[in-house]
């Protein structure tokens, strides 16, 4: 299991590289390089970066811009979502990322399975650009949505990966738990979430899954804040780390939190712990 930050950590001084250096020092083994705000990485950096990264046995992954909404009702904002996805996959590919998390987009009052025709149409075209750019190692990544006016359930994610070939769901459990008005207890409620991604997705996936983690503040509309470790424990982190211990499930585990690599350094201590 390789655990790091979303994000340059806190304690690095510099830009990108100097991130997944502190990394290594660190003794992470991921990174997710945001690109939230936009695609602002040159095609050199990029290379640069992936070259440091893979000296380093540093796991990239990369986060797209926010404002994507693959089921957007404005066709002009549609086409902006797949070229943002392509944008941030022709830099994944550089960086020798192997996912691009993004966030699927909103129902605006429509039916679950209107905007599931939508999101995988947009998606689609995202894919068939990304080939004929010769990319076809990077992977996309759909994130499980905090809000339920946000498409992203489980269920959705899980779905749509198992209907596109080189796309994914990642869980991000702090979103599940909020979406859910606190769903996650222990390691049961891990357990069945791990027993549907495989149905669906084979238990190959469950080798070399992505998600995040971190603990959240919600109300009945969802997430609101994404908080250290310790301060509510909800989700729990210790039964989920437990139960990829004994399952030998294997992944990323990307930490959320404010505290970023203090806490990944937690989650990564808390695992070995489990392993042994
Ligand atoms: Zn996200």
């Amino acid at each position: 299991m390789l655990f790091g930050p979303a994000g340059i950590p806190i304690a690095s001084n510099g830009g990108t590289l100097e991130g997944v250096r502190t990394v290594a020092e660190l003794g992470l083994g991921a990174m997710e390089v945001e690109f939230v705000h936009g695609v602002h990485m040159g095609a050199a950096q990029a290379s640069a970066i992936g070259a440091e990264a893979k000296r380093l046995h540093i796991s990239l992954s990369c986060h797209a811009p926010y404002w994507i909404n693959c089921c957007a009702l404005e066709k002009t904002k549609l086409v902006r979502s797949v070229r943002n996805l392509v944008d941030t996959a022709k830099a994944a590919h550089l960086l020798g990322a192997r996912i691009i998390v993004f966030h699927p987009g909103f129902y605006m009052g429509r039916p679950s399975a209107v905007c599931k025709v939508l999101v995988r149409e947009t998606m689609s075209k995202a894919l068939e650009q990304m080939h004929a750019l010769g990319i076809n190692d990077v992977i996309l990544g759909m994130e499980l949505m905090g809000k339920g006016s946000q498409f992203g359930s489980l269920e959705e994610i899980i779905e749509l990966g198992a209907e596109l070939p080189q796309t994914a769901p990642v869980v991000d459990f702090a979103h599940c738990h909020a979406r859910g008005n606190g769903v996650i207890k222990g390691e049961a409620d891990y357990a069945m979430i791990f027993n549907k991604l495989e149905a669906a997705s084979g238990s190959k996936f469950l080798r070399s899954f992505h998600s995040h983690f971190s603990e959240i503040e919600y109300t009945d509309k969802g997430e609101r804040r994404h908080l250290e470790l310790g301060t509510t424990n909800e989700p729990p982190l210790q039964p989920l780390l437990k139960l990829c211990a004994e399952q030998g499930y294997d992944g990323t585990i990307i930490c959320e939190t404010p505290l970023l690599e203090q806490d990944a350094m937690k989650m990564q201590r808390l695992y070995l712990s489990l392993k042994k």
